[in-house]
């Protein structure tokens, strides 16, 4: 494989590929960027459909890592590690373990956390043998109501660029997936006196949406067709792509899920349809935000955390601004202005 000339290879810093056949691991770890900081971005456990896919997997995260963390302001770089396999059979404490020293030989230049397929409890495990661990129980615990925080600032932020409206009264949200984050959203929106439409494959969370919130329930394929004001990706990533992308009635799109466009080409798209996209890895950077005050020397504060996420609603300010003065599509001049970060930072 011509790995170096790979799209995805982008210049990363390092990759490491990881096996240790008495556990069973195979793991790789990507440091795209350590020029503002110690890459950090969390461990994918996933049964990859080849090696060539998990490597792909493992590149695009961590350069996107290395992007959101220079827009959500951190002193942090981008990594990410993903480890390859089915985890209902092969997870073990001694696999973790047998990972942990994989990244503790890097030596404090990747910290990994949580990502699908991974908890907590495993990340406790992999603690045993590394310091370069966050997002353990007790300490900056759970990201998702930051995440959740973000992203609701952003929708804010969105809805007074494109409709001219400080507030949410009134205005309609379809939200897709309520699981940790989307639920936690979709609280806020109803406090702020949005009027919500909502989907999931869960329809005990669908019911107590009904209830507790007074949201309209609709199919999985029905609820890119709503007609509201936002459409809000908080399940699953390439939710905007060619089948979905002319459903849509919504003029803004602003969710937590990553990596929400299906191509790059469809940032363009939306723009042409006159719809705001909120760049995804801006809008739901709160977890992190709050996961990389454990990463630093200063003790964890959660005041601090949130100090940091409502920085979210003026780094979207700024995309908005720049991409409608420029004229192009604000992913474009999202990633452009994560380079100039990085670019000014290293020199
Ligand atoms: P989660 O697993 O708790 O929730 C996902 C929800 O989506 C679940 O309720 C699930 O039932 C639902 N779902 C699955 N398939 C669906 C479908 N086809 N249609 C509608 N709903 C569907 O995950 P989460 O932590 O809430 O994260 C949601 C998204 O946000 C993910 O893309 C994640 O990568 C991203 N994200 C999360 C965080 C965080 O702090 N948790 C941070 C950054 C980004």
């Amino acid at each position: 494989m011509a790995f170096f000339d790979l799209v995805d290879f982008d210049d990363h810093e390092q990759v490491v590929f990881c096996s240790d056949e008495k556990t069973g691991l195979k793991a790789i770890i990507a440091v795209h960027s350590t020029t503002l900081g110690p890459a950090a971005g969390g461990c994918r456990f996933w049964n990859y459909a080849s090696d060539e896919a998990a490597l792909t997997d493992v590149l695009r995260l961590s350069r996107g890592m290395t992007y959101k963390n220079a827009m959500a302001g951190l002193k942090l770089g981008g990594g990410k590690a993903v480890i390859i396999g089915d985890p209902k059979s092969i997870k073990s404490e001694e696999l973790f373990k047998a990972f942990g020293h994989s990244v503790n030989n890097l030596n404090g230049r990747y910290y990994t956390a949580e990502d699908v397929n991974i908890t907590t409890t495993d990340m406790a495990t992999v603690n045993q043998v590394t310091d370069f661990v966050a997002g353990l129980d007790g300490k900056s615990g759970n990201p998702a109501p930051f995440t959740a925080l973000g992203t609701f600032l952003g929708i804010k932020a969105a809805v007074k660029f494109k409709l001219g409206k400080d507030d949410l009264t009134g205005i309609k949200v379809a939200v897709q997936g309520l699981g940790s984050v989307g639920y936690n959203l979709c609280e806020k929106l109803h406090a702020a006196g949005a009027e919500l439409v909502v989907t999931d494959i869960n329809q005990e969370a669908l019911d107590k949406a009904a209830t507790e919130f007074n949201a309209k329930v609709v199919g999985l394929d029905e609820i890119y067709s709503q007609d509201v004001d936002v459409f809000s990706p908080c399940a699953l990533g390439a939710s905007i792509n060619d089948d979905t992308i002319d459903q849509l009635k919504a003029s803004i799109i602003a969710g937590c899920a990553n990596n929400q466009l299906a191509q790059n080409k469809h940032d363009q798209l939306l723009k042409d349809r006159g719809i705001l996209y909120v760049p995804d890895y801006v809008i739901n950077a709160g977890g992190i935000i709050n996961v990389s005050l454990e990463i630093y020397p200063e003790p964890y504060c959660a005041e601090e955390a949130t100090r940091l996420v409502e920085k979210i609603y003026d780094t979207l300010m700024t995309v908005f601004e720049n991409a409608a003065k420029q004229d192009k599509p604000t992913g474009v001049v999202a990633d452009e202005m994560a380079r100039e970060i990085i670019a000014n930072a290293g020199k």
